[in-house]
């Protein structure tokens, strides 16, 4: 006799990003509404590579649906980090920017620590800056960078339970692993946080006894359902185009076997559709507390 599949929560990322656009929406109509002005984001654009213009012109169209004034700063591939430099001077210095993020990568011949470094921390929506990084390490009010911000999000609106739980994150990059493994283990999230990375041994083994495993190490489908435990809680990080025969030529997975994985979790977030649309949406509730200053006058 065949076994029925037992069906995980879908955590609905799009949905859930939408009703936070909705959110902000509102706010800024209420803004404009009392005479001010609204929010205003710039995305600083270098150079041609087709993921940086498609993220910018995503982050542009969002900014603009939530009624935020968006603005891009595009440059050629071969602008000098000098020059560079100065542009970001002068947006630390224009009253009427909010916030704005430099969309990485940069070219090779220009530094990307000086550059994210050079920002003001007050305008740092991306939370890149190391002034943002140390105030989250320390749990102060902050930017906190999009993609961690955005799980986090994601797990308190499905009103998931994290105190005392074990936490693995696969991956120590300083924009996802990082950040996502001091975000659980703070107060709040009470996490028992593992965070795993290319030197981790037994992996497989530290995973299996994951209660929330959150995936962020560039591998398609790496994840596979011998690596968790039964009822675990699946956040699904990467996005990776993969060729196929099909009409669009492609699909899109994450770092997560779903097929494999999904049975066995109590939730999972889908790939596209799950941590993807928290992104940008993590980046507009920035721009907005920026916008109010919230944490820096
Ligand atoms: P990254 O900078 O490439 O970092 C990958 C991390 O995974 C590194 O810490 C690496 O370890 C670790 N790793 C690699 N292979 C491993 C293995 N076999 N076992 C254990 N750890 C391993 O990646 P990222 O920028 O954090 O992004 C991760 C994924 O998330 C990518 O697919 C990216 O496209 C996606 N992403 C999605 C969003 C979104 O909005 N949905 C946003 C950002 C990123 P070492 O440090 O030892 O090298």
């Amino acid at each position: 006799m065949q076994q029925d599949k037992k069906t995980p929560v879908l955590i609905d990322g799009k949905l859930i990003a939408s009703t936070i656009k909705e959110e902000i929406k509102k706010e800024v109509a209420d803004i404009l509404d009392r005479g001010q002005r609204p929010p205003h984001l710039v995305a600083v654009l270098v150079g041609e590579d087709g993921a940086s213009l498609s993220y910018v012109k995503s982050k542009e169209k969002q900014s603009q649906e939530v009624g935020f004034t968006s603005s891009v700063y595009r440059f050629p591939e071969n602008i000098s980090e000098e020059e560079l430099l100065q542009t970001i001077d002068f947006l630390n210095k224009d009253e009427e920017v909010d916030g704005y993020i430099v969309q990485m990568p940069l070219p090779k011949h220009i530094d990307a620590r000086k550059v994210t470094d050079h920002i003001d921390p007050k305008k740092d929506v991306d939370g890149f800056h190391p002034v943002n990084a140390g105030r989250m390490l320390l749990s102060l009010p902050c930017y906190l960078p999009a993609t961690p911000y955005g799980i986090v999000t994601l797990i308190d609106r499905m009103g998931i339970e994290t105190a005392g739980k074990n936490c693995v994150v696969l991956g120590r990059s300083d924009i996802v692993g990082t950040p996502m493994s001091v975000l659980m283990s703070r107060k709040g999230k009470d996490c028992t946080v593992t965070l795993c990375h290319s030197k981790t041994e037994n992996l497989e083994r530290i995973c299996a006894q994951a209660d929330i495993l959150i995936a962020a190490i560039g591998k398609p489908a790496f994840v596979k359902g011998s690596m968790v435990k039964e009822g675990a809680v699946v956040i699904d990080v990467g996005i990776h185009r993969i060729k196929d025969d099909s009409e669009k030529g492609y699909y899109v997975t994450g770092d997560v076997d779903y097929e494999s994985v999904a049975p066995k979790c109590s939730y999972i977030t889908p790939v596209p559709g799950g941590v993807g649309p928290m992104t940008i949406v993590s980046l507009l509730t920035n721009t907005l507390k920026a916008y109010k200053k919230e944490f820096y006058k």
